[in-house]
């Protein structure tokens, strides 16, 4: 959002129409953003800028109505267009001024230096801004695999999405991705299908993809006028209306185009195709919508045409809220087409807030529950949180309570993040999103509420609705609204700052970026003292480290990049261990006997399944047994082998004997170290990362792809064609992938594209585990 408003921002300054001389001097001197307060905002909006609406609707830019907000997602593989496409949506909705090309390096959304350079979107970027009577708060998820949990955790805050397509590859591997997440969070899409003006862009193709491989009912509201070179217009199905544009110039923005009803006059074919696809139409929505049938079947029976369109619209938008199909609209964003009407069909196909359950706020009633769902660093104001409010409301100057955190915060801010600019705002209504100042411990996935007594009272309603009469913590965690499942990060290197005196710095820039970015984790090794890194792909690792030098301005050294291994065990082991301390007047005596055995069936995770004998069960006091499970749970952190998290275990507590005046501590660091025998006692084994490999190749160089994937160990598991050309899906080794896009890049002159997902964790050989052994304890 940040680089969003500091781009607008700088736009704003390069053109003298927009910024007087004093106001620029605010933009540099105080924050580096314009924030303007309520009282001024009218003149000010007056003086600065004019976007359509202007201050007519400066009442519905601080609180519109819940039924006119759309809080919209943009999802899509890498380089489908989401970027073009967003920049257009904030061009025509008046927002900026001049088009941006992320073939330049010049869009609003992709700000981050690193997304120019890399020409990809990797922060998500949320912008706010009006379209007709609608506020769209737009977040523009990630397109790399490397960030999937960026997409996931931008999913829980959306209530529709838009699934972007390149119209010549149809469905990509990551956009698969990104859908089986929406599914996940039952997130109402629409598909557009971007990029019809280029070369072997197919819409009938595109559509048979998005029905064969994300096994979705598409409905097709447009039809294309035109594809690739002579692409020119399209027909909205609902309306028979044709839009056409006609530029009269390279230069021409799009905004101009031609709508009128489609004559059969105008080209017969192309009005039987639109006849036809109408009454399709009006018969896959009827089968999917009783209300719609009636009628269909009642009052229309002899004519479909005589439907009017506002009640097949509404009855595409039941079906697309209830997720039973999914609109289909195409265009092309660079070449400013398609994108006025996309716009449309946000505000007309996807749900308002009020319109999507959330279980969790039953338990709220009317209390403030909000979400805190992204941290952004500014070096003025500090942490800046992103929040979006389910219920209650959130005012400036108020304490808040953290509920994941158990902390209690005081918001001093609230600000709109609108167009161009930071509106101070007077309070946030449910639905809505902002940012907010003041928060210095809220994270990316916190929940926040009024107070803690509004916390109790809540997980106090759960506990009663599931039958307690006490509240317990499984209440409180039922209060939670995120909870993303943060993937275990594949890849880890040492980080060391240029001099010990700037270890400090490096410890507070990477604090700052992990509250940003909880997919980055950092640990410190226990032998060397070296802070550890661990990220989910080169690239991830890659632009942390850049970040902390461009803007912590610390030039850092990263150690080799590392798999991050797991370990489990061959066999069913048993062990013993006795601790016995006497500390101060206390003695601390535990005994503990574990059997450990490798788990077979479900797999790959790290948390071990503990299960007590019968006569520890009977014996063990409640509040032991967390102590216990403490103990077990984090032996399995650090395995004994090479240290690497193990997975795949399950656990028998057999016998435990416990002395009265033993602490909690003295019952954990015994288990702990009665698991650590019992693992080396049942063989350990290491698994690697197995990844699934996605390579889009041309036929030209496929044979030279194959023979460099056959060196990596890879297993070619398929290859499909995909128009002209081939994607070939194979598995590979996490291990043998290091610097592939380079390679990959050379061997085929650039015209590859890949990606890189965890399918699962698989044994090494004796030879390759003793290899690795030995490369670890640095023999070779
Ligand atoms: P993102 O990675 O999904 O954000 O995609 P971008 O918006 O960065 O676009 C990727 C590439 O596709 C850039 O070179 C764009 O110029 C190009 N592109 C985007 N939209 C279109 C389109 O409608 N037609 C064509 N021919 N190219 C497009």
């Amino acid at each position: 959002m940040l680089r969003i408003m500091r781009k607008l921002a700088v736009n704003a300054l390069k053109s003298p129409s927009l910024c007087s001389e004093p106001f620029r001097h605010v933009y540099f001197q105080k924050t580096k953003m314009r924030v303007l307060s309520v009282t001024q905002h009218k003149c000010s909006l007056r003086n600065y800028s004019s976007p359509p609406g202007d201050v007519k609707s400066l009442r519905s830019v601080i609180n519109p109505h819940i039924s006119r907000i759309r809080n919209i997602g943009i999802m899509a593989h890498i380089d489908a267009g989401k970027t073009t496409t967003t920049e257009r949506m904030l061009y025509y909705s008046g927002y900026i001024r001049t088009l941006g090309d992320v073939d330049d390096g010049d869009t609003v959304t992709d700000f981050m230096v690193q997304e120019r350079e890399r020409g990809i979107t990797i922060q998500s970027a949320a912008v706010t801004f009006d379209w007709k009577d609608y506020r769209i708060n737009l977040i523009d998820t990630p397109g790399h695999v490397d960030f999937t949990v960026e997409v996931e955790r931008c999913l829980r805050v959306l209530d529709g999405a838009v699934a972007v397509f390149d119209a010549s590859a149809g469905v990509e591997a990551q956009t698969l991705t990104v859908w089986r997440q929406a599914d996940k969070h039952q997130i109402p899409r629409i598909c557009f299908l971007n990029k019809m003006d280029k070369n072997r862009a197919s819409f009938t193709y595109a559509v048979e993809s998005i029905k064969q491989k994300l096994k979705t009912k598409p409905l097709l509201l447009q039809l294309p006028i035109g594809e690739a070179k002579t692409f020119r217009g399209l027909v909205d199905v609902v309306t028979k209306e044709q839009i056409v544009w006609k530029p009269t110039s390279d230069l021409d923005d799009g905004k101009n185009f031609e709508q009128k009803l489609l004559l059969e006059a105008d080209d017969p074919n192309l009005f039987q195709e639109v006849q036809d696809a109408r009454n399709t139409l009006i018969e896959q929505v009827a089968d999917l919508d009783d209300q719609f049938a009636e009628l269909v079947l009642g009052e229309y029976s002899e004519n479909f045409d005589l439907i009017p369109a506002d009640k097949l619209r509404s009855a595409i938008r039941r079906v697309t809220l209830a997720q039973k199909a999914v609109p289909v609209l195409c265009g092309s964003a660079l070449k400013n087409k398609g994108v006025q009407p996309l716009l449309d069909a946000i505000t007309m196909y996807l749900p308002a807030p009020n319109e999507r359950s959330y279980e969790f706020l039953q338990w709220y009633k009317d209390d403030l529950c909000a979400l805190a769902f992204k941290v952004l660093h500014d070096k003025c104001r500090g942490p800046l949180v992103f929040v979006r409010v389910y219920s209650g409301s959130l005012k400036p100057q108020s304490a808040v309570y953290n509920i994941n955190k158990s902390c209690t915060e005081r918001i001093s801010r609230l600000l709109l993040p609108f167009a161009d600019q930071q509106i101070e705002i007077p309070s946030l209504m449910p639905g809505n999103i902002a940012l907010t100042v003041g928060l210095k411990q809220s994270a990316t996935g916190d929940t926040i509420v009024s107070s803690k007594a509004s916390a109790v009272a809540a997980a106090r309603r759960a506990g009663r609705d599931a039958g307690r009469e006490k509240w317990s913590t499984s209440d409180v965690e039922s209060l939670l609204l995120a909870g993303v499942e943060i993937p275990d990060p594949v890849f880890f290197c040492t980080i060391e700052p240029p001099s010990m005196a700037r270890q400090q710095d490096l410890d507070n820039a990477l604090s700052c970026l992990q509250r940003e970015d909880p997919s980055l984790k950092v640990k410190l090794d226990p032998d060397t003292g070296q802070t550890i890194l661990c990220g989910m792909g080169e690239l991830h690792i890659e632009i942390i480290h850049d970040r902390i030098k461009r803007e912590y301005g610390i030039e850092t050294y990263l150690g080799p990049l590392q798999v991050a291994y797991r370990e489990t065990i061959l066999n069913a082991a048993q062990a013993t261990d006795t601790l016995d301390k006497t500390v101060g007047d206390k003695r601390h005596l535990v005994t503990a006997e574990l059997e450990v055995r490798p788990r077979l069936g479900e797999r790959a995770t790290t948390k071990p399944i503990i299960e007590y004998a019968a006569s520890v069960t009977e014996a063990l006091p409640k509040e032991l047994q967390g102590a216990v499970e403490n103990g077990i749970t984090n032996s399995c952190i650090q395995g004994p082998l090479l240290g690497f998290p193990v997975q795949d275990i399950d656990v028998t507590v057999q016998s435990l004997m416990v002395h009265p005046d033993t602490s909690h501590t003295m019952v954990s660091a015994c288990l702990s170290r009665c698991m650590q025998k019992a693992l080396k006692k049942g063989g350990i084994q290491i698994l690697e990362p197995l990844m699934k490999l996605e390579i889009t190749v041309s036929e030209d160089y496929l044979s030279a792809a194959l023979a460099d994937l056959a060196q990596r160990r890879g297993s070619i598991q398929e290859i499909q064609s995909r128009q002209d050309n081939r994607v070939v899906v194979a598995a590979v080794p996490l291990a043998e992938m290091m610097g592939y896009s380079t390679v990959l890049r050379s061997l085929t002159s650039g015209s590859a594209t890949f990606t890189l997902e965890l399918a699962s964790y698989q044994a090494l050989n004796s030879q390759e585990q003793s290899a690795l052994l030995q490369r670890r304890m640095g023999l070779v």
